[in-house]
């Protein structure tokens, strides 16, 4: 039987001969074959895999240096371009598209030794926080599977959750990859803004926008993350800094400074026994030698508004360019002119939620209403830009919930509003740019899993890692 625990484990078992990447890629397909119902993949290249372990295999056996992600078997939300595979963002208007190129994180991943194994389902374009807006159908969570995984990446996070692959790739907007990993009780890292290159990634909100991490083990999504980060010349946006070897400067003694935000940790909204974890958390901490302290903030109402503004505005442009003319879905044969035709195409490809916010988007950068919502909207996103650098000035780290409730019950966010202000903790970290990570530490008397977040000052992904691994070490200790 495949046993997966790490990246270090199997490479170690890897090269004791005890077991081969084909034996890895076999399990893995025959789980995801017990686990369809789950929903989480759109496409597994079952044949393609299997070839690449053999080859994968065959160079190891003839004394070829494996690479840092050699026989890993990896799956890769559908946003994400793949070369010569499907790509189409869980919508209707892309379905049948194949990618013609690979995003830059896809093909470095590749030159590292990965195995992709396939692809995974998404809420439509990246938006929406249950994985229930997907062209393919919900993704049910593993744990409860009449609750949801969260979302955007459903089907990345429960792929991880239910073993199904041993990392994943998501992306995170404004939580779609710390959210459902909350929800899924696993890792789920969003790198700050310009570590990983957005080449090939299916744009949703451009300033927003990091592919991000799903693993088991810190030292998992240290390995991924520093495989894939780094200048690209096809992303301007990407950090030249150089990129440092995070899995080598995981384990660490130091005593941090933790701040956490009082007006967060005080919402209405977060459910008590969230709280009541969170601040337990931080007592232990300080109890342990760690500073805790809390910081005022004013603005915690006006992070999710600012967000909605901003990244519908973005979206609304990003999305123009389905239009059914050079690729996608096209329809509208009997349209009058071509007006008739783009609005026949995109009435029919775009699902409910998509077009509700290139709705939304388009009427905050309208000419009458710009000044009221868009320019509004950024100047909170400066201030919360200063505040949050204030504090990252007297602190290493803001640590908050993930999701102020444990995963939904399918069907029960119906109403948008609600299931907007659920990202209440997720889009701070993306509207400043900064790295944070979800952390599986807790669990409700509901049953269900829920995360500790810690954000860290831009591009200090180092001691975002180092402080994840502390936590989790302390977890099983
Ligand atoms: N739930 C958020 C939204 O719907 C986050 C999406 C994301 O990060 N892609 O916009």
């Amino acid at each position: 039987m495949f046993a997966y625990s790490s990246v270090e484990q199997y490479h170690a078992r890897l090269q004791d001969g005890s077991t081969t990447c084909v034996q890895a890629v076999e399990h893995y397909l025959d789980q995801i074959n017990q686990c369809l119902h789950l929903n989480a993949f759109v496409t597994v290249y079952a044949a393609e895999a299997l070839e690449r372990a053999t080859a994968l295999d065959n160079a190891r056996q003839s004394g070829t240096a494996m690479g840092p992600l050699h026989g890993v078997v990896i799956g890769i939300k559908d946003v994400i371009s793949h070369k010569d595979h499907g790509l189409s963002a869980a919508s209707n208007i892309l379905k049948g598209f194949t990618a013609i190129y690979s995003a830059t994180a896809v093909e470095r991943l590749l030159a590292a030794g990965a195995i992709i194994i396939g692809s995974l389902n998404c809420d439509e374009f990246a938006m929406g926080s249950t994985n229930e807006h997907s062209a393919y159908g919900k993704v049910l969570n593993a744990i409860d599977e009449t609750r949801v995984p969260g979302g955007s990446s459903g089907g990345s996070a429960v792929a991880v959750q239910a073993g199904l692959c041993m990392i994943s790739l998501g992306s995170d907007t404004g939580g779609s990859v710390r959210q459902p990993a909350d929800f899924c009780g696993i890792i789920g890292l969003k790198p700050g803004y310009g570590r990983i290159s957005r080449y090939g990634l299916i744009s949703y909100a451009s300033s927003f926008d990091q592919i991000g991490i799903f693993g088991t083990t810190v030292n998992d999504v240290a390995l991924a993350l520093e495989v894939m980060s780094g200048a690209d010349e096809y992303d301007s946006t990407v950090s030249q800094q150089e990129v440092p070897a995070y899995s080598q400067l995981l384990p660490t003694e130091k005593k941090f400074r933790y701040a956490y935000l009082h007006s967060a940790l005080h919402h209405p909204a977060l459910d008590p026994e969230i709280k009541e974890a969170i601040i337990n958390k931080g007592e232990e901490l300080q109890a342990a030698g760690h500073t805790v302290e809390a910081v005022d903030f004013d603005l915690i109402d006006y992070v999710v508004p600012a967000y909605y503004v901003l990244t519908t505005a973005e979206a609304s442009s990003n999305l123009s360019r389905y239009d059914g003319v050079k690729f996608g879905y096209r329809t509208g044969s009997d349209s009058k002119d071509l007006t008739d035709f783009y609005k026949m195409t995109r009435s029919e490809g775009f699902g409910k939620e998509v077009k509700r916010r290139i709705m939304l988007g388009t009427f905050v950068l309208s000419a009458g209403y710009y000044d009221a919502y868009f320019t509004r909207a950024q100047r909170v996103r400066q201030l919360l830009c200063d505040q949050i650098n204030a504090i990252f000035k007297n602190y290493d780290f803001i640590f908050l919930p993930t999701s102020p409730v444990t995963a939904f019950r399918a069907g029960e966010m119906d109403d948008p509003i609600a299931m907007y202000l659920a990202d209440i903790y997720t889009v701070m970290a993306n509207l400043v740019g900064c790295p944070a990570i979800s952390l599986p530490l807790f669990r409700h008397s509901n049953g269900m899993p829920f995360g500790l977040q810690v954000m860290s000052a831009r591009f200090d992904e180092v001691s975002l890692l180092q402080v994840a691994n502390q936590l989790l070490t302390q977890k099983k200790d």
